[in-house]
């Protein structure tokens, strides 16, 4: 770790990795799946650049700005509002950067069922980026593809939590000229290892590969959550307590990254141009504009942020709504560590997932999901 770094603090950003000038810093996995940076003493000559860039050791630098307007949207399109995660503003704003010839950068599964930021010039590789992954996605050499990008001339949209965003920012020390960032409404990202092996248990019950995973499909409603794992014989496995699981995992805070808990970023000071996240508030408010299909949350930061959303709004229907009326608890305060999250982990780490699962929801877990679904029939 960085010198003043508390592990339970570091977000995992990367971004002193980064800057680095001796490649002396790498970011290594931990135990329970997340990356920290380990420094190589006999490599660093001291500089003390990663420290000016960490967030956690130089909080809320200049690179903050307070929402100043929030809307509801809804994209025109049938077909993009039901694959995307909410109202789709990710697709309608990314249209336009495209169609600018700009890049976009945002996460999607690999072949491994990894999630990662890719980089995409083309509609069809942004949408591999659609749909939530309720997982930290690997931000790799993101950053220094965005440097690139950006000394290239070209536009840039980036997406990500808010943690990420400004780890770019800062890594860039205000060269973004050019770029948009998007980030999200978050309350947490939990271990892409424990989700690895939740993956796996499908696998060994299904005896099939898994290819694709839809953490919040919209298969029955958008106000319902369940989960699907596309299979390799091209079947969906779901509505079941195993298939479930991971929206229990997340919703409890089982596997989520400890610095979840002391996130800064949770409240109205926004490190993006604009912040997307759910309108989950929309049907008390405007009664009709809410639907099955999801309605996009989206906070106007900064000038860029308005000359962007400007941009996309024939895309989409808009009602302007008060921040007031569609706040939610990430945008006031970080979430608490759940009672059980520590057991989970250590119980993870020595006997694995499922005895985990076990040891923390009980071993009456999948006959109380199914007197539970009996109860509410669906
Ligand atoms: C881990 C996580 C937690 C969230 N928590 C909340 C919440 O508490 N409240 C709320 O209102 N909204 C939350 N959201 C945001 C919300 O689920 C939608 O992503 C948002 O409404 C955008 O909807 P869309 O239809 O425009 O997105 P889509 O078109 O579905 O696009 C999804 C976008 O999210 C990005 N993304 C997906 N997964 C990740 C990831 N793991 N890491 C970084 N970026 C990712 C993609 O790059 C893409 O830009 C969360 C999202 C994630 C990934
Ligand atoms: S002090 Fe300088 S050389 Fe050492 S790890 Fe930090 S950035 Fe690298
Ligand atoms: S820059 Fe990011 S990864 Fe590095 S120590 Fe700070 S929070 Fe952790
Ligand atoms: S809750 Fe905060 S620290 Fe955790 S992933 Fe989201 S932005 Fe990063």
């Amino acid at each position: 770790m960085l010198e003043g770094v508390k592990k339970e603090f570091c977000y995992g950003c990367s971004a002193c990795a980064t800057v680095c000038p001796k490649n002396s810093i790498e970011m290594i996995l931990d135990e329970e799946g997340f990356k920290y940076p380990v420094v190589d003493n006999v490599k660093c000559v001291g500089c003390g650049l990663c420290e000016k860039t960490c967030p956690v050791l130089q909080p809320k630098s200049n690179v903050s700005s307070t929402v100043q307007k929030a809307y509801g949207v809804k994209h025109n399109n049938e077909n993009v509002l039901r694959t995307s995660a909410s109202g789709g503003f990710f697709t309608a704003i990314s249209d336009v950067i495209l169609a600018e010839g700009g890049v976009i950068y945002g996460a999607a599964f690999d072949d491994d069922m990894v999630v990662r930021h890719f980089r995409a010039t083309t509609a069809l590789e942004r949408d591999r980026m659609k749909g939530s992954k309720y997982v930290q996605s690997d931000i790799g050499d993101t950053y220094l593809l965005i440097k690139k990008d950006l000394q290239d001339g070209k536009k840039v949209l980036f997406t990500g939590t808010p943690c990420q965003t400004d780890g770019l920012k800062r890594v860039l020390q205000g060269r973004t000229n050019n770029l948009i960032c998007v980030d999200l409404i978050c309350h947490g990202t939990p271990s892409p290892l424990v989700f690895a092996d939740h993956i796996k248990m499908i696998e060994a019950k299904t005896h099939k590969r898994v290819i694709s995973y839809c953490f919040r499909p919209k298969k029955w409603s958008w106000h319902v959550h369940r989960e699907i794992a596309y299979l390799s014989n091209g079947k969906e496995y779901h509505s079941n307590a195993y298939s479930d699981l991971w929206r229990t995992i997340y919703y409890m805070k089982l596997a989520t990254k400890l610095s979840c808990h002391h996130c800064q970023y949770s409240c109205l000071n926004r490190p993006g141009d604009l912040t997307m996240g759910d309108c989950r508030g929309i049907d008390a408010v405007c009664p009709g504009f809410g639907s099955d299909e999801g309605v996009s949350l989206v906070l106007v930061n900064t000038p860029t942020g308005v000359e962007y959303f400007e941009k996309v709004r024939s895309a989409m229907k808009v009602i302007e709504l008060s921040i007031d009326d569609v706040m939610q608890p990430p945008l006031r305060e970080p979430s608490k560590q759940s009672g059980n999250r520590m057991k989970f982990m250590s119980v993870y780490r020595n006997k694995g997932y499922m005895s985990a699962v076990h040891a923390c929801l009980g071993k009456l877990y999948y006959l109380k999901y199914n007197v539970k679904k009996l109860l509410n029939k669906n």
